[in-house]
């Protein structure tokens, strides 16, 4: 490549946004005459650079933006630990197949089975298919509730997290609902049937429900819709927080049951 050539196709990358390209584009046209690619091959290379460097940014942002506490894979969890879940389900779920059709995900159990880290790796699967996603714990969304309800920008927070595709709603049932905290809720999960999807997390069966929620009516019509089209798994089993302390025996294990001579 003469210089003027060069200087050229660095300035038609630069003005077409191809950073990727103009960064590696010496290292490529290198290989290329060394391994003597093809034309094709050689711009094949090229522009795999670009979106492969496009996609990475692409995960990367939208990762910021679901506010994750922590980032945790579906690779990262111990099947084997959990043996109430059903691996298959989970993987299935990771397809993230469940998010094209707008259905939901609740994840209920007691605390430290891992339902946080499920319900993030399954938000790391769907970016990874540039999905959008965000993470809120209900305890963050009744602050921001009550933040907005002075400010008179009820509409506004609707309208925002009515956005994403996935929306990550963690931890259901630590804190009780009030009445304006509910019809939110209501209002949210209406305005996302059929159009959006939501991971819900909660330590308290359905059955159980009604102590979250003042309004059993409201209460009842939020259940109908986030249950419509949905897929709930149930974790019965130790948290694996404290395994080691299970391990260290600080916790009385029950007798085992005694054998008859
Ligand atoms: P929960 O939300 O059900 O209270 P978390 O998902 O927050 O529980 O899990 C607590 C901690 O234990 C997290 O750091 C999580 O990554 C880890 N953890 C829980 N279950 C497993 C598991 N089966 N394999 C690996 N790590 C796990
Ligand atoms: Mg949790």
């Amino acid at each position: 490549m003469n210089d003027l050539v060069y200087e050229r196709v660095q300035s038609y990358l630069a003005r077409l946004n191809l950073s990727r390209i103009a960064d590696h584009l010496d290292l490529l046209a290198e290989e290329a005459g060394k391994g003597q690619w093809t034309y094709l091959e050689f711009l094949d290379r090229l522009l795999e650079t670009e979106l492969s460097a496009r996609y990475a940014r692409e995960v990367a942002m939208k990762t910021k933006l679901a506010h994750f506490p922590f980032v945790k894979t579906l690779d990262e969890f111990d099947f084997a630990f959990q043996p109430s879940i059903n691996e298959r389900q989970i993987r299935e779920l990771a397809t993230v197949r469940f998010v094209a059709n707008s259905e939901n995900v609740l994840l209920l159990g007691p605390p430290g089975v891992g339902k946080t880290h499920l319900a993030i790796a399954l938000g790391v699967a769907a970016i990874a298919q540039s999905i959008s996603v965000y993470f809120l714990t209900v305890a963050d969304l009744l602050d921001m509730l009550h933040r907005d309800a002075q400010d008179d920008r009820l509409g506004q927070r609707l309208h925002t997290l009515a956005k994403p595709k996935l929306l990550i709603l963690d931890e259901m049932g630590y804190f009780p609902l009030d009445r304006m905290a509910a019809q939110f809720l209501f209002q949210l999960v209406s305005r996302r049937y059929l159009k959006g999807s939501i991971i819900l997390t909660s330590n308290k069966s359905y059955g159980d429900w009604g102590d979250i929620f003042a309004d059993q009516v409201l209460a009842a019509a939020i259940l109908d819709r986030l249950l419509h089209h949905s897929t709930t798994v149930n974790i019965r089993g130790h948290s694996y927080r404290l395994r080691d302390k299970r391990k260290a025996g600080v916790f009385s294990e029950l007798p085992a049951p005694q054998k008859e001579q």
